[in-house]
């Protein structure tokens, strides 16, 4: 059955289930897509957030969508993370012990899971049983993630992924999404042939990853300049690529010499101590990890804030790849590269393979490329958008070539300048005359006439190729026209004349000043808040034993040091923060801001923070059949807050953050669930401390027999009647 459903329900269900407000790249045509009963192949850049385009269908529609990975660690960290945001998921593979996989197969037959995630080996060629089991659990859809791994033009090809044309055969009805963030034109149609999709939707997103800043670095006392910047930069993780495993072994020790927490992982280690090392770096407990490139598939670690490349790369393709593992959360990340001439010539002696010369000649020739890009002056984000078939414009603002020798900035007023000189001498002269007369020079070619005009000597701040610049960037933007005729003169169009009327604003990239201060702006938010943010977030992933940013990512953090939400409807604002992951780890990220805005004085600027799109109008109400919903649902059957708390086994606080919920929603009276007495005391303390948000300070004023929660659920009613 096809149902459809509009973007605004779409967009709701996002906001619901994972408390962002906007889909990004191509999510909401996959997921259209899929909804539709179709086949879909979607490219999209690491990061970029393919796992919600096949996780929305999968909770919106029944049965359960089946997911394959080739990735056992990522597995886990995606079924972590689904778990967090009260989605039931599961997966099967090898390193489950035979109790677990019979425990989450009953439960798939039970029906109690929206997503389970296959490893590929685990689909048998001509297995009935697990085709009828498939078959008993009402596959909704199959995700076929990491979908370059099917073919052979792919750079990561694994024949088990071959047996996955079955799956169109025996489901010829179940849409199938094939996910990937590489894969070319022919890698493109191989995907689409081997798993035998039918008229599939192709969607490719662009590749820029504008969150992450590109450099590149002489190679001179590499490890010196890293140990520097990880020390510049103590809270980050990140990644270290280097090319032997001899050498990663030697940075790591480095780095620890010098007080840093890294590890080395390379292949050449036993998968018991890989394993471990990888899951460390993914709890935090490694900051920094130098590896080999058989790093980092298996890592999805929203928050790396780096990757430098210690060597540099083989080809373009693996180096993006590489640098992509950065910056998933979308917070600026940054990717360094140590490049010298000497290690392209090694990489040389590598690329030719005896044997066969055809391929010789395209690692080499792709080696190339990788030089060319390392040595070109001109933006790096540029050429690598060309790299992979975009239009790019020549300056990003954040590699080190833009930030180094081009900055944008507001010229209107140079802008006002030329158009006015224009206009003044009669729109009878070309780009030469104009910047003379306007920086005031005295040639016998200026008319005199021309040096009585008040305009005339109003440009000598800048120098003539730089007057020249600006003049040809007017040009090209139309806000000048240029003449083709005998004399090239120079008018000025309608554009250019809203320019000189103040209509407009002009930002032109222009070549830097030479000397250039890089001051970082401050961030505008208090550090201090964002360490208390994260070490409640740690204490809660131990106390779950899933990694931090499973409960919340970065970004969300940052968010919420940056706004100080106040309440729960504040906080469903916050991106990352969906309906569940407010009503479970809300209050008690609640109780730090609130705390910490007492103690400094900060006030709430959730007023700067614009609505989600998808909450214009106000749905604070939890959803039928959601946790909080159950809990009303007992205090309706007659069950007091203490009783409903035992029968579910969950704190009074918990069962009573539902409730306030509810109450914030206008759906439950808070009479039903607090004294009268108890009601007008808090009230009367809320007139009083002005304190909207945190229960603390409030509880603080209160005998013991006042809990938190009750102090909440009457904020919450306190707020209703203010608005
Ligand atoms: P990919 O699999 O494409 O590498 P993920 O699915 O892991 O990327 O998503 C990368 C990050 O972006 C995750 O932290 C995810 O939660 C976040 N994300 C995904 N979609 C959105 C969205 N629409 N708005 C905000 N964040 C998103
Ligand atoms: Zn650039």
């Amino acid at each position: 059955m096809v149902r459809t459903y509009s973007t605004e329900r779409l967009l709701q269900a996002l906001n619901h289930f994972f408390g962002y407000s906007a889909f990004r790249h191509t999510q909401l045509s996959v997921i259209q897509s899929i909804l539709g009963g179709g086949d879909a192949l979607a490219i999209m850049p690491t990061g970029g957030g393919k796992s919600v385009c096949y996780q929305l269908p999968a909770v919106l529609q029944p049965g359960i969508a089946i997911v394959i990975s080739p990735l056992i660690a990522l597995m886990k960290d995606q079924v972590d993370a689904l778990l967090a945001n009260g989605i039931r998921a599961a997966y099967l593979n090898s390193s489950q012990s035979n109790e677990e996989q019979q425990q989450v197969i009953i439960d798939a037959q039970n029906g109690d899971l929206k997503l389970l995630y296959i490893a590929p080996e685990r689909i048998p060629a001509g297995s009935r049983q697990f085709f009828d089991f498939l078959r008993r659990i009402n596959p909704s859809l199959f995700a076929i993630d990491e979908a370059h791994c099917i073919s052979s033009w792919g750079h990561d090809f694994r024949p088990e992924y071959l047996k996955l044309a079955v799956l169109k055969k025996e489901f010829p009805t179940v849409p199938i999404v094939a996910l990937t963030a590489s894969a070319d034109k022919v890698t493109q149609k191989d995907i689409v042939d081997r798993l035998e999709l039918h008229n599939p939707n192709i969607f490719v997103s662009s590749f820029n990853r504008p969150n992450i800043h590109y450099h590149i670095l002489p190679k001179k006392n590499a490890v010196g300049n890293i140990i520097e910047y990880i020390k510049r930069n103590p809270d980050d993780c990140g990644i270290i690529y280097a090319l032997s495993r001899a050498s990663t072994e030697e940075i790591a020790s480095r780095l620890v010499d010098n007080g840093i927490n890294a590890a080395a992982y390379h292949a050449g280690m036993d998968a018991v101590e890989r394993s471990r090392v990888q899951e460390a770096f993914q709890k935090d407990e490694y900051k920094v990890i130098v590896a080999t490139i058989a790093f980092g598939m298996g890592i999805d670690k929203s928050n790396v804030r780096f990757v430098i490349h210690h060597d540099v790369s083989k080809n373009i393709e693996g180096y993006y790849q590489e640098t992509g593992r950065a910056g998933r959360d979308g917070l600026k990340s940054d990717a360094l590269l140590f490049y010298s001439p000497g290690d392209i010539m090694k990489l040389r002696r590598f690329a030719q393979i005896d044997d066969n010369p055809q391929q010789s000649a395209i690692s080499l020739r792709k080696l190339k490329l990788m030089q060319e890009y390392c040595e070109q002056e001109g933006c790096r984000r540029q050429y690598l958008m060309h790299y992979f078939g975009e239009q790019f414009p020549a300056y990003c603002g954040s590699c080190d070539y833009c930030l180094s020798s081009l900055e944008e900035k507001d010229a209107t007023i140079d802008a006002q300048k030329i158009l006015s000189a224009v206009v003044r001498t009669g729109e009878r002269y070309g780009a030469n005359y104009i910047v003379d007369f306007l920086r005031g020079s005295a040639a016998e070619k200026i008319n005199p006439a021309h040096k009585e005009l008040t305009t005339y000597g109003i440009g000598k701040g800048l120098k003539k190729d730089q007057w020249l610049w600006i003049v040809q960037q007017l040009v090209n933007g139309g806000y000048v026209y240029k003449s083709e005729d005998q004399y090239v003169t120079l008018s000025v169009t309608e554009k250019g004349w809203k320019i000189l009327r103040g209509e407009t604003q002009l930002r032109l990239v222009m070549k830097k000043a030479v000397k250039e201060n890089q001051v970082a702006t401050e961030p505008d938010y208090d550090i201090r808040l964002l360490e208390q943010l994260k070490s409640l977030r740690k204490e809660m992933a131990i106390a779950e034993n899933v990694p931090a940013y499973a409960i919340v990512a970065d970004s969300s953090l940052v968010e919420l040091a940056t706004y100080l939400p106040m309440s729960f409807d504040d906080m469903k604002l916050i991106s990352g923060f969906g309906d569940y992951k407010v009503s479970r780890y809300g209050a008690r990220f609640l109780d730090v801001i609130g705390k910490y805005a007492t103690e400094h004085n900060a006030q709430s600027k959730m007023y700067f923070k614009k609505p989600k799109a998808a909450r214009k109008e106000k749905s604070a109400k939890p959803v039928v059949g959601s946790t909080m919903d159950v809990s009303l649902g007992m205090l309706n059957d007659g069950l007091t807050i203490q009783q409903i708390a035992a029968e579910r086994n969950l704190a009074e606080s918990t069962i009573e953050s539902h409730l306030a919920a509810f109450i914030a929603a206008g759906e439950l009276d808070i009479d039903r669930v607090v004294t009268t007495e108890k009601k007008n005391a808090i009230i009367d303390i809320i007139k009083v401390t002005k304190q909207y948000v945190a229960a603390k300070p409030i509880k603080d004023l209160l005998s013991d027999e006042y809990t938190y929660g009750e102090i909440r659920m009457v904020l919450e009613h306190y707020k209703r009647l203010m608005r």
